[in-house]
């Protein structure tokens, strides 16, 4: 894996055992994620403290409590309902907590992420989460060979970057994270402006 120098990555080490996390906690990865609260939580507890955690998966209102405290980046905020939560439970915690907003830009009905108008809706009462940091966006393109349907759409989902910090970021440093690339396509998703890849399976082989 040969990434350009500023791609920041992840590892994705959802259901993958302790000891295989830590060979590459070992080789000098310190981000990890995970998409399964009650895993990530196990996982939080015996690792390394210096480990960055990510979340990368459907996150349900009642399974924030289980990870807030420790988790740094929640990259699949995917409804206004989760961001309420999320900013409530980080406000009792006197914690602010970094997130992305989940946007979706595949062709498939099955993948999870907010519409233009849910992200809009979001974003023009952004100024009524104390709690929150908003850090960017994340998305996950099409499941297909075809390299230019997954092209156009990481490009799509730059564009909408761009736009959005534009819009409601300008003045705004933290908003600078586009979280978009998996181990079958991260190549793309560098060339298209990604600034953060998720990269499972060829860290770890396939699950
Ligand atoms: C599993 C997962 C990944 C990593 O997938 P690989 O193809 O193994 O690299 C990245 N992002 C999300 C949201 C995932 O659920």
């Amino acid at each position: 894996m040969n990434l350009p120098p500023g791609l920041k990555l992840v590892a994705v080490s959802k259901f993958k055992p302790i000891q295989e996390i830590l060979l590459a906690y070992n080789e000098g990865i310190r981000d990890f994620a995970e998409s399964r609260p009650q895993e990530l939580k196990q996982k939080m507890d015996i690792l390394p403290g210096d480990i960055r955690w990510h979340f990368i998966g459907h996150l349900q209102s009642n399974k924030i409590k289980m990870i807030i405290e420790r988790v740094s980046l929640i990259h699949s905020v995917d409804s206004l309902k989760l961001l309420w939560e999320i900013d409530k439970e980080a406000g009792k915690r006197g914690l602010v907590k970094d997130i992305l907003l989940q946007v979706f830009i595949a062709s498939e009905e099955t993948k999870q992420g907010l519409n233009q108008d849910e992200l809009k809706e979001i974003l023009d009462q952004k100024g009524r989460f104390p709690n929150i940091r908003f850090c960017g966006l994340m998305g996950m393109a099409s499941f297909t060979l075809n390299r230019d349907i997954i092209r156009g759409e990481f490009a799509g989902l730059k564009d909408l970057f761009d736009r959005v910090k534009r819009e409601y970021f300008a003045e705004c440093n933290n908003f600078c994270e586009l979280s978009m690339g998996m181990s079958g396509d991260y190549q793309i998703a560098a060339e298209e402006g990604s600034t953060i890849v998720r990269i499972g399976s060829l860290i770890f082989g396939d699950r």
